[in-house]
């Protein structure tokens, strides 16, 4: 079974400067364990979850942005122990691993010599790794090598959305995924070029019919608007269930999906 955990659910400039949520991605584990978008905090977060960074099997990330990429060379360092043993997969952006325009490289040379395999990817390329199939998607967004991830396991279909603004090449690489998630940056009302937007992702997920939606990557001013606001707008547009993540929490991926939401559960106590 996959076991998805919000490692951090804050993102953009500032939410990531002021840590009003925690940044530092997302880690899937099945009989594999991915590490996506290691931003500021993966590894105090990873080690608050009680997740060994040691075994991570491939790290991705989607393009080269200090919110989705800052913590990457330790980590690397984790997945091959400590740097005497060439193992793990890093998957990234031209721009994350060779650097692209302003962009990157966001990777030492140093640590490009560590993971066992360097995967270099675009839109519309796929890579089978570990055990599952590994879809590079198209984004709209400032960096313009960046991508999103399909993952196809076993058992289900994730799609990562990545930072990107809302086109119908979006929608239709996302189509017929079982969760979709999105890196939710602006509230209603607020579009502003390169970011999805609430509106705009209530259109994404109608178009795309996952079971369920979870937004994560929350802006400064989404924050103060309200995440649950959002999802609670998305869900009624669009009919499909709609989660705004929480810091640390997990989605069992089932025949039925289980969330377990951290703050919820400290709240009650
Ligand atoms: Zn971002
Ligand atoms: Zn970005």
């Amino acid at each position: 079974m996959t076991t998805i955990t919000f490692l951090g659910t804050g993102g953009g400039r500032f939410a990531t400067i002021y840590q009003p949520r925690n940044t530092g991605g997302i880690y899937i584990t099945n009989e594999w364990r991915i590490h996506l978008d290691p931003g500021p905090g993966a590894l105090v977060n990873l080690s608050r979850a009680s997740i060994d960074p040691g075994k991570t099997d491939a790290i991705l990330i989607s393009h080269c942005h200090p919110d989705h990429y800052t913590d990457a060379e330790i980590l690397i360092e984790g997945m091959a122990r400590g740097g005497f043993r060439k193992r793990g997969i890093l998957i990234g952006s031209e721009s994350v691993l060779q650097g692209s325009g302003n962009f990157g490289p966001a990777i030492s040379s140093y640590h490009l010599g560590l993971p066992e395999k360097i995967k270099v990817m675009s839109k519309g390329s796929s890579a089978n790794v570990i055990g599952l199939s590994i879809e590079a998607t198209p984004t709209r967004h400032s960096d313009p090598t960046g991508i999103g991830f399909k993952l196809h396991t076993r058992d289900d279909t994730i799609s990562y959305v990545g930072d990107s603004e809302l086109g119908p090449d979006i929608i239709e690489a996302h189509k017929g995924s079982r969760v979709l998630i999105i890196c939710l940056t602006r509230p209603i009302g607020s579009r502003i070029p390169y970011h999805m937007c609430t509106e705009d992702a209530a259109i994404l997920v109608e178009k795309t019919l996952p079971e369920v939606a979870i937004l994560t990557h929350f802006g400064m001013k989404l924050l103060h608007e309200g995440a649950e606001k959002q999802s609670a707008y998305i869900e009624k547009q669009s009919g499909v269930r709609t989660i705004a993540a929480t810091d640390l929490m997990t989605v069992n991926l089932g025949k039925t999906m289980r969330f377990r939401d951290r703050t919820r559960t400290e709240n009650r106590a």
